[in-house]
């Protein structure tokens, strides 16, 4: 019995080749890393361009960029309600289910910012 330290040529190869294409799988997945870390980066500074509105002025850093997309485009229906092109009636589920305001709540808080100003 020859010892098992040894390995036949013909399986070096294969063992060669395996490494190989482990080193271009391993190569492949970093470079695809890479690409992804670069995208969310440009996606966190967008996002942080498209909070920065005096309505999430005093939350901004205290409240997730998650949670602020979901209300900026409750913001964004409220804020372009008018008398003559009013919201619909509210149906909102984003109170119930992530106890974020509506575009009906935001309507009202924008009233009363209105008002007081
Ligand atoms: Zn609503």
């Amino acid at each position: 019995m020859g010892s098992n330290r040894y390995i036949p040529l013909e399986h070096m190869t294969l063992a060669g080749d395996l490494y190989q294409v482990k080193q271009k799988i391993h190569l492949s997945i970093m470079d695809q890393h890479d690409q992804l870390e670069a995208q969310l980066e440009k996606e966190r500074i967008q996002s942080i361009h498209i909070l920065q509105i005096d309505f999430f002025s005093e939350i901004l850093n205290l409240v997730s960029s998650y949670a602020l997309k979901m209300v900026l485009q409750e913001y964004h229906s409220a804020n372009s309600a008018t008398s003559e092109d009013p919201l619909p009636p509210c149906t909102c589920s984003i109170r119930q289910t992530h106890g974020l305001p509506c575009s009906h709540e935001i309507f009202v808080m924008l009233s009363k910012k209105k008002s007081y100003s």
